[in-house]
């Protein structure tokens, strides 16, 4: 890395800052030990955000957010804020985030480690093992497109009515991010589409088709959304990279977090066009154990690995998180949320402690 880079850190709301904590700790090793270039600014997102200036997403914030390299974000929303106009909610201050940085990619891994095999509710082996990252489109596709609402028809009867659309750019520049990651993984990239019914996605499909003979080292596979659904559950250790629109993603990368039966364990990553990216794991603010010390903080901390490994290009720092996490693992440490029979539990703070201790043994 030539220059420091800079983090914007929003803790959020419920376990997000007790979470972020950890994470930080996390950074600071990397940065003192293995001369990591990064400095950290914190801000305000989401409820928190709400309490201290009316908004979940604070101006500052997004010009913080723009002016930053990478954001690091805990966790957004809690009962406290339930009843606000929905203008307000914490969780506009994603949304808000994501479009105002224009992060058009979300990568959501799907990893179990081995020794957590237990934890899914498919059979050990169908699962052990099992990693896949699913590239999701995020800001186009039938959850942005126009025209959408609800209108009343001539005969009096009201018609709710929503648009798939998506531009061959917008396909191309997401297929680019598959076929990328794809070429540093395993090299295979499954597209998943309902061509048969949806010309959007016969389209889509087209694309991705010609991305693939401009990606040689990358082998494409296309796959109906359906057969993908039923493929995730049956046999899903076939896959390895999966692209596909805004809502499919949407809904088959929570079956595939599921697969793995660990919440606290998944990162995620929202990114744009320069590479600037949003990183966060994939759960949420968790009020029911917020505040108690004992939510799982692996999930962030390996959000920090994917932010080394994709925006900052420190590929090795990201393996030796991923490795350190693997180890506290087999050291036996288990927060609740993964606790299992003849393994010793522990809090937020022991389990970010043991990760940090771990980055040092090679
Ligand atoms: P949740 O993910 O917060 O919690 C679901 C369950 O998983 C809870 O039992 C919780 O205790 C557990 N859990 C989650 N993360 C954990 C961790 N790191 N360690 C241990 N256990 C963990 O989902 P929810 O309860 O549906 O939502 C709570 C709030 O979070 C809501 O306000 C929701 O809108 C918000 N939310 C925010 C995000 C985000 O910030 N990205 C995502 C989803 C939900």
């Amino acid at each position: 890395m030539t220059e420091m880079k800079k983090i914007l850190v929003l803790p959020g709301d419920g376990i997000g800052p007790e979470i972020v904590a950890e994470a930080l700790k996390v950074l600071d090793c990397l940065k003192s030990d293995f001369g990591l270039e990064v400095e950290t600014e914190q801000g305000l997102v989401g409820g928190a955000a709400y309490d201290e200036t009316g908004q979940p997403l604070p101006e500052e914030t997004l010009e913080r957010a723009r002016a930053a390299d990478a954001v690091l974000l805990g966790a957004v929303g809690g009962h406290k804020w339930e009843s606000l106009d929905i203008a307000v909610r914490p969780e506009k201050g994603l949304l808000g985030l994501r479009a105002g940085l224009n992060l058009f990619a979300n990568l959501r891994p799907a990893i179990l480690y081995p020794q957590l095999a237990e934890a899914s509710t498919l059979k050990p082996e169908v699962v052990a093992g099992l990693d896949i990252m699913i590239v999701r489109e995020l800001t186009g596709g039938i959850y942005f497109g126009q025209p959408r609402g609800v209108r009343t028809l001539e005969d009096g009867e009201r018609e709710g009515f929503n648009t798939l659309v998506y531009r061959e750019s917008e396909i191309r520049r997401i297929g680019k991010v598959a076929f990328e990651i794809a070429a540093k993984r395993d090299g295979r990239v499954c597209s998943v589409d309902k061509a048969n019914v949806l010309e959007c996605t016969e389209l889509w499909r087209e694309v991705m088709t010609d991305l693939g003979r401009h990606h040689p080292d990358v082998e494409l596979s296309h796959m109906y959304v359906d057969n993908a659904a039923m493929q995730l559950v049956r046999a899903p250790k076939q896959f390895d990279v999966m692209v596909t629109t805004n809502m499919f993603g949407d809904i088959l990368s929570d079956a595939a977090a599921m697969l793995t039966g660990s919440i606290g364990m998944l990162p995620s990553a929202s990114l744009n066009e320069n590479g600037q990216g949003m990183y966060e794991p994939i759960h949420g603010s968790a009020p029911d154990i917020a505040g108690q010390g004992v939510a799982n903080p692996l999930a962030t901390i390996l959000s920090v690995a994917m932010m080394l490994r994709y925006s900052f290009d420190q590929g090795a720092l990201a393996d030796r998180i991923e490795t350190a996490v693997g180890a506290v693992l087999d050291q036996g440490l288990r927060t609740p949320d993964i606790m299992q029979d003849g393994k010793r539990q522990v809090g937020t703070a022991e389990m970010g402690d043991a990760v940090v201790a771990a980055l040092g043994s090679d």
